[in-house]
């Protein structure tokens, strides 16, 4: 099973929204042969840009141009010549049981990565495990602080150490778990963004990796960290 999160931004899209262009096509006023010509083009589409292209291949846009300037008006006026584009993150979902013996050893490490944390003000533990290319597993917890903003999360703590003690290797897979109330959540736990842009340098650093986050119910897979960080700023956002 497969979640898609989608984000909306600005694009220019010439796409006129189906709505505006059935309100053109249900006025009688326009060009009823417009509307036969392009019926079923109509009903499988709805776009403007798609039935100027069909226009132009029958060689009919020059005296359809008038209709298909209004559609394109209707969208203008509509959307402020707003555009928009989505970026898509899909994330895998597993039972724990699908996953492969390796994916739940390195689960298993970070669940019990929660029992060194150090989280008496939250009581909200966190478990990191990392797999490295050369085998071996480092792993993390959240570590707090009287002083809030001085404390670290569990990623991080894993993260920079395994870079500190292995500086030229690779990671893997990254896996995280979280515990509190005296049981593992149900729902899998997300990387905070201070995370997530730590996880996109090492692996803008060395290469990609799966990240795999821990919940009873079910496990979420990110075959990729920079998927959970879109529109990231990385190195070359410096210039
Ligand atoms: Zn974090």
């Amino acid at each position: 099973m497969q979640l898609v999160l989608k984000n909306c931004c600005s694009e220019k899209n010439l796409h006129a929204s189906s709505s505006t262009v059935k309100n053109v096509y249900k006025n009688k006023t326009y060009y009823p042969e417009l509307r036969t010509l392009t019926k079923n083009f109509y009903i499988c589409s709805r776009k403007v840009f798609d039935i100027s292209v069909f226009l132009t291949r029958k060689g009919l846009k020059t005296r359809y141009m008038g209709v298909l300037n209004t559609l394109l008006t209707h969208k203008t006026n509509k959307k402020n010549t707003m555009e928009q584009k989505t970026i898509e993150t899909k994330i895998s979902v597993y039972r724990f049981d699908e996953l492969s013996e390796e994916f739940q050893n390195l689960l298993s490490k970070a669940k019990a990565q929660c029992e060194n944390a150090y989280a008496p003000y939250s009581n909200f533990r966190v478990g990191a495990a990392i797999l490295l290319e050369n085998g071996e597993i480092v792993g993390g917890s959240n570590q707090e602080n009287a002083a809030y903003p001085s404390g670290l999360c569990a990623e991080r703590t894993a993260m920079f150490y395994a870079n500190s003690q292995f500086p030229n290797t690779a990671i893997k897979a990254l896996a995280i778990a979280a515990w509190t109330n005296g049981k593992f959540l149900a729902e899998p736990v997300a990387p905070c963004g201070a995370c997530r842009q730590v996880l996109l340098e090492t692996a803008n650093r060395f290469h990609d990796f799966p990240v795999l986050l821990y919940g009873t119910d079910a496990v979420y897979v990110a075959e990729n960290s920079k998927d959970l960080l879109p529109l990231n700023f990385a190195k070359e956002s410096l210039g």
